[in-house]
């Protein structure tokens, strides 16, 4: 049997406080890897609402630096050390674009051992963010591409063993580089940060995440990172102008299983 990939939205909103949709993050299982990608404000308490705990996790992806997406790596440091909750027992790595392990070495200048893992825990790494880059690890294959959005942005496709791929866009304006990342993808998490009349540089419409997708002929787009504004207006309906195909609008907790 082919091993699918099973994506869970951790949280599907952005840096404005909400109780529907926390800050930015996705989960992913892969056979037994837990793979996180970004990790906004509210990420564990969403993980164990999913059932899972910062001990399950194998990876953390960012896609880049702002606060709504990074800004829960320091508690889940800082909870890795308490004593009774010891359990992390193979490293966790941290995959990024390039400057994080300045990005890194500016949080510990602050905090310090409080966000020191035991040694051999903490493993990071980083991928070109000016030009295509991968990694192969044993359960999976990471390819990522530089986005338009900040300098270290950059969006990755993962594929399983059982050959299905996701895609994670992270923040990002329109741009070449997600369509060929995307290209036939099983599926595309798209940011679509606000309505086709508010759109702004930097970010993604509804209809341009559209557009993306019916370029990249994906097999099923999710639309996510939904400022308050999205939450006003049809966004299935702007997203149908360029778009045909399999969709689904982001809610924490969301579960879909790829492949399986
Ligand atoms: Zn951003
Ligand atoms: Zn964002």
């Amino acid at each position: 049997m082919k091993s699918g990939i099973t994506v869970t939205i951790l949280g599907s909103g952005t840096c404005v406080p909400s109780l529907e949709r926390s800050s930015c993050s996705v989960l992913l299982q892969i056979d037994r890897a837990y793979l996180l990608f970004d990790s906004g404000p509210g990420t564990m308490r969403r993980l164990l609402e999913a059932g899972i705990t910062i001990f399950d996790l194998n990876y953390i992806f960012y896609s880049h630096f702002h606060p709504d997406h990074t800004a829960e790596l320091v508690p889940l440091l800082f909870a890795t050390k308490y004593p009774e909750s010891h359990r992390r027992k193979t490293p966790l790595t941290i995959v990024a674009g390039r400057g994080f392990e300045d990005f890194f070495a500016r949080l510990k200048t602050v905090y310090g051992q409080w966000i020191e893992p035991p040694t051999g825990l903490l493993e990071t790494m980083e991928l070109a963010n000016s030009s295509r880059d991968s990694y192969r690890s044993q359960d999976f294959m990471v390819e990522s591409a530089p986005m338009e959005h900040n300098e270290e942005s950059i969006a990755y496709r993962i594929t399983g063993a059982g050959g299905y791929s996701v895609v994670y866009s992270g923040d990002t304006d329109y741009n070449e580089n997600l369509i060929t990342l995307a290209k036939k993808a099983d599926l595309l998490i798209c940011e679509s940060a606000l309505p086709d009349d508010k759109g702004v540089k930097g970010h993604l419409t509804p209809s341009l995440a559209g557009k993306i997708a019916t370029q990249a002929e994906v097999a099923k787009l999710v639309l996510t990172h939904f400022y308050p504004a999205c939450d006003q207006v049809d966004i299935e309906q702007e997203c149908r102008k360029t778009y045909s195909g399999a969709l689904e609008l982001a809610e924490d907790l969301m579960r879909l299983e790829i492949g399986s």
